[in-house]
């Protein structure tokens, strides 16, 4: 049984850079009007009360969403105005998950397709789905089963894997994962959350992409301190096939300034990146 539960850890730095990275995707894929399909891996509950016991427990939203003053990012509108959807009085207090953050982007035409395992945070996805009439929720495990969803018929869609890794066999399986998926939907787009807590895991996930096979495949970390074995994740991210084309322009301007508004110490760093070509 999974014990994992993203309400301790919502709205902190990880969250920040997985966000903004889906916002950018979902964006660009409503600039068409061509509907798409969103599908979600690990979908977490959908929203995070940050005043909850569970998130106050480690606070991690202070290191995360609550550093960074929505006046001081223009070219963030978007993720905030996200966040703003399900804080009607203007106040920071609850944080969307990828599920809602995705929501706000679907049109009439386009579809989401949700998977969550834990039985507790599927209940409070599916609440806090209930009325978006083109979202599916499945208490499912999403490795055995999102194949069967491609290629989706829309044939234009965004795919983000967002595991745990409570099993250290998860590294090995989101890869296998993507390059399954990838073979039945090579035009959609994959996005790939990691966490740097073992780099050498890591450097062995970066290593099976460069020879996939699978092209057109950018990265982009954000590290607030230096790799360490003994601090738990001191880095996170995104590893982004089919990426939108303006993507790594914009985190390449943003991830400095985010890094310096995060108070990431000495030995922080970013990562824009393409690991392998177009
Ligand atoms: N994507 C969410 C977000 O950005 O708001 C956070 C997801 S959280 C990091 C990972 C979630 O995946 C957990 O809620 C966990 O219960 C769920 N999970 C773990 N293994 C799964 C599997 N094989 N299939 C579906 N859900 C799974």
């Amino acid at each position: 049984m999974l014990s994992y539960r993203h309400s301790f850890h919502a709205g902190n730095f990880a969250d920040v850079l997985k966000h903004i990275v889906l916002v950018e995707i979902l964006e660009h894929l409503t600039q068409k009007d061509k509907p798409f399909d969103y599908i979600d891996t690990h979908s977490g509950a959908g929203l995070y009360d940050l005043y909850s016991e569970t998130a106050t427990k480690l606070g991690e939203h202070q290191g995360g969403i609550s550093k960074l003053k929505n006046d001081k990012w223009p070219e963030l509108k978007s993720y905030f105005d996200a966040i703003d959807e399900c804080n009607k009085d203007g106040k920071l207090r609850f944080y969307p998950g990828s599920p809602l953050i995705a929501a706000q982007y679907l049109r009439k035409k386009d579809k989401a397709w949700l998977y969550e395992l834990h039985p507790k945070d599927f209940n409070l996805l599916k609440q806090n789905t209930a009325r978006h009439r083109s979202i599916k929720v499945m208490n499912e495990d999403s490795l055995s089963n999102v194949l069967g969803l491609l290629p989706p018929v829309s044939r234009r869609g965004l795919i983000l894997i967002d595991p745990s890794y409570e099993l250290k066999t998860d590294y090995e399986a989101v890869f296998r994962l993507v390059q399954q998926a990838h073979s039945k939907f090579a035009t959609g787009t994959y996005a790939l959350w990691y966490p740097v807590v073992d780099r050498q895991r890591i450097n062995q996930l970066e290593k099976r992409f460069i020879k996939s096979g699978i092209k057109n495949i950018q990265r982009f970390e954000l590290g607030l301190e230096p790799d360490s074995v003994e601090r738990g994740m001191t880095a996170s991210g995104m590893i982004v096939i089919n990426p939108p084309w303006q993507l790594k322009d914009k985190l390449n301007q943003l991830l400095p300034r985010i890094s310096k508004a995060l108070d990431a110490g000495e030995g922080a760093y970013f990562t824009c990146d393409q690991l392998v070509n177009e």
